[in-house]
């Protein structure tokens, strides 16, 4: 059994990255196989993955665009649908500013009928990501209807007034954390994740080194009498899993993988959904393991969005 420390890391390399190495990068978290990543890989998996309608995949590659619509009309009409998963800023003239994932574009042009703002997005998408959304155009939806479209570079994202920011500026973060800590960030419901699966993953396998990672307790100090409790109980559990593996598959020998188990998880998030991640997850009421993570981050989101994450964030002993 490996036991490691608790950590996070601000993906912020893959913001430059096209569409399809976000996705590829992201998505072979869940299954671990990060070794497979080279130069060609990113297309096929990209392919696989809407073959297989893991949805989710799709919700790790956001952008804004900059929308001029030639009636308000079509900026009524959209807003009419009530779309949850976009973030949409009305602007003068006839502007929006529109920031989404694929999957979510995928979905609005998708049910988007004859709209005509939505058919536009389509044609442009189409245009711009035909990986992701060639399928999607019908024969005959070949008007922009007077809709201009921009896509707005990361940079000009980052230099919105602070309002603006923090609904369009998306971060991803990977966690390494233990798997009740997991269950705790994914109870945040406006976020996208994607996590390690114990379905797929094997920790018999060579790759993972024929063993089980845990994460260390907070609580249990080493050397301590209730440390050398808990690493007999991950003893234990590591050695029935490693033994169930022989006649069954990795999501029936999960059953005995404890909390303590090491997990890898993405969030994905507009900053607005950080700043109450943040405020709960780091207050002294909030779970000391959780705290662990959230507090060195929120020390690093309060250095670059300064007019965005108080500094307070963290202080005060738990409870
Ligand atoms: C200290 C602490 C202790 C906790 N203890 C427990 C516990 O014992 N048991 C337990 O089950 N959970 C517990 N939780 C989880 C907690 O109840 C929330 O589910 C979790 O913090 C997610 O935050 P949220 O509900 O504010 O919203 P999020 O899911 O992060 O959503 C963000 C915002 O979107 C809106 N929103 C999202 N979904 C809905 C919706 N369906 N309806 C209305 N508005 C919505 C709300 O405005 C919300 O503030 C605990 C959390 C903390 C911080």
């Amino acid at each position: 059994m490996r036991i490691v420390a608790p950590s996070f890391a601000i993906l912020d390399d893959l913001e430059e990255q096209n569409l399809a190495v976000h996705v590829e990068h992201c998505g072979r978290v869940c299954y671990k196989s990060e070794a497979r990543i080279d130069a060609g890989s990113a297309v096929p998996f990209v392919r696989k993955m809407l073959q297989l309608q893991h949805s989710s995949v799709f919700e790790m590659a956001v952008f804004t665009l900059a929308v001029q619509c030639s009636e308000e009309a079509q900026i009524t009409a959209l807003y009419a649908r009530q779309p949850r998963f976009l973030r949409l800023t009305r602007q003068d003239g006839n502007k929006l500013l529109l920031t989404a994932s694929i999957r979510a574009l995928r979905e609005l042009v998708q049910a988007g009928g004859e709209d005509a703002l939505i058919q536009a997005l389509g044609l442009f998408l189409q245009e711009r990501h035909p990986l992701f959304f060639a399928d999607l155009v019908q024969a005959g939806h070949k008007t922009k209807a007077g809709v201009a479209i921009r896509k707005m570079p990361l940079a000009e994202v980052d230099r919105l007034p602070a309002e603006l920011l923090a609904e369009h500026r998306f971060l991803a973060v990977r966690f390494v954390v233990n798997r009740a800590v997991s269950h705790e960030l994914v109870r945040h419901r406006p976020c996208s994740f994607l996590q390690e699966s114990q379905r797929y993953c094997r920790y018999g396998a060579d790759r993972f080194g024929g063993e089980v990672t845990f994460i260390r307790p907070l609580f249990y100090p080493e050397g301590s009498q209730e440390f050398a409790l808990w690493q007999e109980a991950m003893r234990n559990c590591e050695r029935i899993y490693l033994q169930l593996l022989e006649s069954s598959t990795p999501q029936a020998a999960r059953s005995v993988l404890p909390n303590s188990c090491k997990t890898e998880i993405i969030l994905y998030a507009n900053l607005a959904q950080w700043q109450h991640i943040l405020k709960l997850r780091t207050s002294p009421a909030a779970d000391p393991s959780m705290r662990e993570v959230t507090v060195p981050l929120a020390a690093e989101l309060a250095r670059r969005w300064p007019e965005l994450f108080p500094a307070s964030y963290g202080e005060g002993a738990c409870s």
